[in-house]
């Protein structure tokens, strides 16, 4: 047993054990012998552990290169599959946050995690010896550790500064289960206000009021699910999305498939337009309620509804008409 090993109690086993010399260029390990229990170490200039690539410099550039190229397959794979299996948005949505999980929110929770079971680890682990020193090193101010300085933000983001400065907590799942609650709640939250600020989303924020699936992304027709879609996310080519393009104001942005001489916008699509195909249409499809005697509360409720019979129709309305702007 090595010096290290025998002050420690470590059992290694050298077969697996390789060494990286870690520095700002790149060392010439020809020269240089690492010995463990006798038998000479491999020494590599980059190593995967748990799944991640750590390389010589400490840059994570190829490891994040890596887990973005494996999260695109992993994608591709599971929305071709779902595609053929004729799967459900929800259910694909479900699936892709199981599959793949790219999500901050889950990169943070796994953070503290990670962090939590290095606490309540045996002092004479490996790991807890190296993060006892990190942090040592980290307090006293000698070296800020970028992962120390993580796992202290997120506790801090999460109101939970006095669990760092104590390093204790009651429960690891408490733990987990509250910085999961509290970074979605901030997710949600940085979400609405990046809505608010946005002048293209004035009337999506006016029917969009909770972070939630919506119903008529269930719905089994895709063209309609596709048209209310893009209709509801300013995917379309209304003169309201168009004239942004085009850097015009928005009482500049005229209706062109009618001489009403109204902004072209989504109050003018659904309930205004005198245009003789939009008008057959909307006769057609759209709900009378919606139509006799219009108003903006209106146009919020038809969007907002989560009435089957309702989203059929809008669909329906929306897919014969989006296509007549050019
Ligand atoms: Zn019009």
């Amino acid at each position: 047993m090595c010096d290290f090993c025998e002050k420690w109690k470590l059992k290694i086993n050298s077969d697996k054990t390789k060494v990286t010399v870690f520095g700002f260029r790149r060392a010439d390990t020809s020269t240089l012998q690492f010995v463990c229990n006798g038998q000479s170490l491999e020494t590599v200039h980059c190593f995967r552990y748990l799944g991640v690539i750590m390389n010589y410099n400490g840059s994570f550039k190829i490891a994040i290169e890596e887990l973005h190229k494996q999260a695109l397959r992993a994608m591709f794979a599971l929305l071709n599959k779902c595609r053929k299996l004729q799967l459900s948005v929800d259910v694909t949505l479900d699936l892709f946050d199981k599959l793949v999980t790219p999500l901050c929110v889950t990169v943070k929770k796994r953070i503290i995690g990670y962090w939590g079971r290095l606490l309540e680890s045996k002092e004479s682990k490996l790991s807890k010896i190296m993060y006892n020193q990190l942090h040592s090193l980290h307090s006293s101010g000698a070296y800020a550790s970028p992962w120390v300085s993580q796992v202290k933000q997120i506790l801090d983001d999460c109101g939970l500064s006095y669990i760092w400065i104590t390093q204790k907590y009651n429960n690891i799942n408490w733990l987990k289960k509250i910085v999961e609650q509290k970074l979605k709640d901030q997710f949600i939250q940085r979400w609405q206000s990046e809505l608010t600020s946005m002048t293209s989303c004035d009337t999506y924020i006016e029917f969009k009021q909770e972070f939630k699936l919506e119903k008529y992304l269930m719905y089994e027709n895709q063209n309609s699910r596709q048209a209310i879609c893009n209709f509801r996310t300013n995917n379309t080519r209304i003169p309201k999305v168009t004239g942004r393009y085009k850097g015009l104001e928005r009482s500049e942005r005229m209706c062109n498939i009618c001489d009403s001489h109204c902004v072209g916008d989504e109050y003018h699509v659904l309930f205004e337009c005198k245009n003789v195909n939009v008008m057959y249409y909307r006769k057609k499809y759209l709900p009378k309620y919606y139509v006799y005697s219009p108003s903006k509360i209106k146009l919020i409720l038809l969007l907002r509804s989560n009435n089957s019979g309702v989203i059929a129709k809008t669909g329906a309305f929306l897919r014969n008409v989006l296509p007549l702007f050019k």
